[in-house]
């Protein structure tokens, strides 16, 4: 599979940005990983797609050293103004419909990819974690942040906007592709 047959998938998947990701841009960072832990969003130790269930950040380190190159696809919505949370939601759902999508067609077509998304993983209604192994670990999906990137960072460094001005949000994830 090409770059173009990829962005093709994600535009197809309704993703509205896409850009390629050169694997040996993606710095992993123990400060990301504070962030997790300081357990804003309520899923650190809580999830085996967060940490610390996705493994330290060297195992991490160690899983995507694997891959040269992948995508990052974004979701951009319009927002009516800075406290239009329901239009947050409407294109964080899309963002999560979407990449839904791709994987599932990435499950055959790039069966070794590694896909990284946003947000906790959310396939079952109560996580397993700790008590049994995941349910689905080949639907599991952590986040880019859950593996210590800086979203900012791999965005920039792979020239793809992450900011697309006020009253517009944008939702990143990422494939990684063997
Ligand atoms: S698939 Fe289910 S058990 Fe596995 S990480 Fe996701 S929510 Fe937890």
């Amino acid at each position: 599979m090409n770059y173009q047959e990829l962005e093709t998938i994600a535009k197809e998947c309704g993703f509205t940005h896409t850009a390629l990701l050169d694997c040996s841009t993606i710095r992993l960072l123990p400060e990301v990983r504070a962030m997790c832990a300081s357990d804003k969003c309520h899923q650190y130790d809580a999830n085996w797609a967060c940490p610390p269930g996705c493994g330290t950040l060297e195992e991490c380190e160690e899983r995507i050293r694997k891959y040269q190159w992948g995508i990052l696809v974004q979701t951009v919505g319009e927002l009516e103004d800075s406290l239009d949370f329901e239009g947050m939601k409407e294109t964080e759902a899309a963002h999560k419909d979407s990449f839904l999508k791709m994987d599932k067609i990435l499950q055959k077509q790039a069966p070794g990819r590694l896909p990284l998304g946003t947000g906790c993983c959310s396939v079952c209604k109560n996580c397993t974690y700790p008590d049994a192994p995941c349910r689905f670990p080949e639907k599991s999906v952590s986040s880019m942040e859950a593996y210590g990137m800086l979203v900012t960072q791999v965005c920039q460094d792979n020239r793809l906007s992450y900011y697309y001005g006020s009253g517009t949000i944008a939702y990143t994830a990422c494939f990684l592709i063997q």
